[in-house]
């Protein structure tokens, strides 16, 4: 069979973002495939982790994708400092269909796949494009080790994710898919203090997770248990309204946020700085409650913003850069880049933004965040893992809740019933004819107990 067919089958996602379905990127044509190993985000191992354990598989997806996308070179893609994970590949790059290895600096956002793909190939995505617009398919190191298993036809039930901060033991866990993301906390030992709220994700971009019984999917990739006064946690507890006054009445156009902004300094026309602005001239915000057409509060009413500047919300990769690190403020111009593009999308007006920058701007050779700093700036330093280590396998829990929608597209359509037997592998939901999607498969052996629009709930057998 041929491997899009393999992956499609498997249900393979970008395991290191959104979720795109793999199968899809697998059928282009690329000259350089970049796998993607240089995990940025604060306090997140599982790459690191998962490249030392299973090397032999990455590598083998990536000459299998390689071959596929019919590239000429494949570049591993890791930070210099990651020894291990380097000398874990290093086995496996000389042969007929070598593999590089570029090194990357230190930094953040460095495994934002735009910023990767200039790093190492000096290549600028368009504004609004991806990697495939300059020759370049990039895949996250779990992804290439989930197509290397799906030519043996093992599809994705499984998924490893960090867990670290106010837990016993820290460290990266094997999950099945579905498991709640309290059974994670509780495999890590538990919580070691009572005031803890968990963020998905990592800190710059992770969301916070207010009822944990929701579950693991094939994106999942952190739980950070922080303590609940932690500037993460109360940023995203802060209400949406409050974002917005406090944005309109201190902002003082310094434009440090649009100096550091990653995509500004990849010669894209997105400035922060003139969000703010445009949302000082406007003024047509309902700030204290939702709009008659059902916005929420904050969100522009469109026609009093400039349609560039708010076009500009396409262009933003939500790094937080501006909020976390720039803004001497604290304001936060991805929240209303965020609520630009929302409402974009829902008057249908596509990005108009389609410049193709040759080069990327000069001050970006230098510009560049400190991995260590920010993690100092956010208050984290305690909660650091080594990069090198062993996952930890969990075993299947009493019940699994597994999504339909764990990827771009549309739902999965659930092909099992309720009172079904099903064994860990079967596929239990299919990609809806001539839809983008992914298919889903039973994390583990059970009998299926309810099925909804949003979930597949298996039981183990026996319960
Ligand atoms: S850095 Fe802060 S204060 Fe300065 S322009 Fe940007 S949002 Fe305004
Ligand atoms: S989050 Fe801020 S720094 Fe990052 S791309 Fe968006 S505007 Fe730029």
């Amino acid at each position: 069979m041929d491997l899009v067919e393999l992956i499609k089958a498997a249900g393979v996602v970008g395991a290191g973002g959104a979720g795109f379905p793999t199968h899809v990127k697998a059928a282009a044509r690329a000259e350089i495939l970049i796998a993607n190993g240089a995990e940025c985000e604060p306090l997140l191992v599982t790459d690191q982790w998962t490249v030392i354990s299973h090397a032999k598989l990455i590598a083998e997806g990536m000459r299998a994708l390689g071959n596929r996308v019919g590239a000429k070179r494949l570049i591993f893609g890791v930070k210099s400092h990651y020894t291990d994970v380097i000398q874990a590949m290093t086995p496996f790059l000389d042969g007929e269909y070598p593999i590089e290895i570029g090194l990357i600096g230190d930094f953040y956002p460095a495994g934002d796949e735009q910023v990767l793909v200039h790093e190492l190939t000096g290549r600028v995505v368009p504004e609004g494009g991806i990697p495939l617009d300059v020759g370049v398919v990039v895949s996250n190191v779990a992804t290439l080790a989930n197509i290397r298993r799906s030519i043996d036809g093992q599809p994705v039930i499984r998924k490893e994710v960090t867990v670290t901060g106010l837990v016993r033991n820290p460290g990266v866990y094997e999950v099945p898919i579905g498991i709640s993301t309290a059974e994670v906390v509780a495999a890590a030992g538990g919580v070691t203090d009572e005031n803890v709220a968990i963020i998905e994700g990592g800190p710059m971009m992770g969301m916070l997770i207010e009822d944990w019984s929701k579950p693991v999917t094939k994106t999942t990739g952190a739980f950070l248990v922080l303590p609940a006064d932690n500037e993460v946690v109360i940023t995203r507890r802060r209400p949406h309204a409050a974002t917005f006054r406090q944005a309109l009445a201190v902002c003082c156009q310094c434009r440090m946020c649009t100096d550091q902004c990653s995509r500004f300094l990849l010669g894209h026309r997105i400035a922060p700085h003139l969000a703010m602005r445009a949302l000082l001239a406007g003024g047509a915000y309902d700030l204290d409650g939702v709009d008659a057409e059902g916005r929420r509060f904050g969100q522009p009413s469109g026609d009093d913003i400039p349609f560039e500047v708010r076009a500009m919300g396409y262009l933003c990769s939500q790094c937080g850069i501006c909020e976390v690190w720039s803004c001497p403020l604290g304001l936060s111009p991805r929240y209303v880049f965020g609520d630009y593009k929302a409402g974009m999308i829902a008057r249908k007006q596509p990005n108009p933004l389609k410049n193709r920058p040759e080069t990327a701007l000069e001050q970006q050779a230098w510009l560049r965040l400190p991995k260590p700093r920010l993690v100092e700036r956010l208050g984290l330093k305690d909660y650091l893992l080594p990069y090198k280590g062993t996952t930890v396998p969990v075993a299947d829990p009493w019940e699994v809740n597994i999504r339909l929608k764990q990827h771009v597209g549309a739902p999965a359509i659930p092909i099992v019933k309720v009172g079904q037997a099903v064994s860990a592998g079967q596929c239990i939901a299919e990609i809806p004819t001539g839809a983008l999607g992914a298919r889903v498969h039973a994390s583990m052996t059970g009998t299926v107990a309810a099925i909804t629009d949003q979930h597949i709930k298996i039981v183990r057998q026996g319960v």
